[in-house]
């Protein structure tokens, strides 16, 4: 027969020796980061050799494992957008997307969890010089203009599949600014928080007019709401971020269904007051070109808003923006809009634009005028 010990004694005796053990390991641990306080205590039972080590005591073989398993959610969220897209295409009578032929990479995700893709096309074999003729071309700010989709996904697709047609420039294409738009059924202008991501971005005069004066408007229109803040959405915070990260010298971003060409890069007209600088010029020959591929298109100075891209990059950064406003949102006529556009689109990113220097200004050449 077994007799139970007595509870009182036996508790006593049991934490004494682990106030003992507690005592002694506490100040083993304390020994050691005293003498060795470059040795990862918590490795310190793997034999792992010091050169595997990083400098904060990571093993680099784990840094890989949290690689592969970051890259393979990545893929896997990449790919569960294509499928949406794929279906969106499939419910449009477009076919299959090309959206699984591009490898695509993201650094935002849209407010429903969507990745914000885009792709750099840049040849290995490029120069330096080569590499500094980078254009930016967007898509799907604006999902409920479907053409534009169409367009910019084919356009990635086209350069994937001929590194021809960018050697000598680098392009970056975001073929669907607006996922969570573009998978709204119908899909609708503004993202998921029914921001117009074209009337979002941070420029001076945000504060001051974009949210006041859509306020005070008469019709409130919904599919213009600027947000509450500027640079308040994920798809406002992707596009800067492309122009922050790669200074493009040209921006592309393709609208629908207004019919024109709109070129943004107003300031240096400015300043040098109403001369146009060489700069100037060839952002204009830029237009132009656009133009003359697609038939003579017709070039049309709109003016700014408060939050738009025009504002920000074309007058607040001086990179010239063309919006590319094709003259229908009928998912009929992408065919016809890819034969007008694209071959514009591809000598526009050939076309050579040095990036606009303030000493530029006051250096027109007024014989070229
Ligand atoms: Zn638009």
């Amino acid at each position: 027969m077994v007799i139970a010990p007595v509870k009182g004694k036996i508790n006593f005796k049991y934490i004494l020796s682990l106030l003992i053990l507690i005592f002694f390991n506490s100040a083993y641990a304390i020994n050691i980061i005293e003498k060795n306080d470059y040795s990862p205590l918590i490795f310190e039972n793997i034999n792992i050799p010091l050169s595997l080590l990083n400098i904060s005591g990571i093993p680099f073989t784990s840094f890989h494992v949290l690689n592969d398993i970051q890259r393979a959610r990545s893929q896997k969220q990449i790919a569960d957008l294509c499928q949406r897209v794929d279906l969106t295409y499939k419910k449009l009578n477009w076919g299959k997307s090309p959206c699984f032929s591009v490898p695509w990479k993201y650094d935002y995700v849209s407010e429903n969890g969507n990745p914000l893709i885009y792709w750099d096309f840049v040849s290995d074999t490029m120069d330096e010089d080569q590499k500094k003729n980078i254009t930016v071309v967007l898509g799907g700010v604006h999902p409920d203009e479907l053409t534009p989709v169409h367009l910019a996904f084919q356009f990635a697709e086209a350069l994937q599949k001929n590194p021809d047609l960018y050697a000598n420039s680098h392009v970056i294409v975001a073929p669907l600014v607006n996922p969570d738009g573009f998978f709204t059924n119908p899909p609708k202008r503004t993202n998921a928080n029914g921001v117009d991501l074209n009337r979002n971005f941070p420029t001076a005069t945000w504060n001051k007019y974009a949210y006041q004066v859509w306020l005070k408007s008469k019709q409130k229109d919904k599919r213009k709401f600027p947000g509450y803040f500027a640079n308040s959405e994920q798809g406002t915070r992707f596009q800067a971020d492309l122009l922050e990260k790669f200074h493009p010298d040209k921006v592309i971003s393709i609208h629908a269904p207004l019919a024109f060409l709109d070129l943004d890069y107003e300031i240096p007209q400015l300043l040098s007051i109403g001369k146009l600088t060489d700069q100037q010029k060839k952002a204009r020959n830029l237009a132009e070109l656009l133009s003359r591929s697609a038939g003579n298109y017709k070039i049309k100075d709109i003016g700014i808003y408060p939050g738009s891209l025009g504002n920000y990059a074309g007058n607040e950064r001086i990179i010239p923006t063309i919006t590319l406003e094709m003259s229908s949102s009928n998912p009929k006529f992408v065919k016809k809009f890819w034969n007008d556009f694209s071959p514009g689109l591809f000598k526009a990113i050939k076309y050579e634009f040095k990036k606009h220097q303030f000493a530029d200004i006051g250096n027109t050449n007024t014989d070229n005028q």
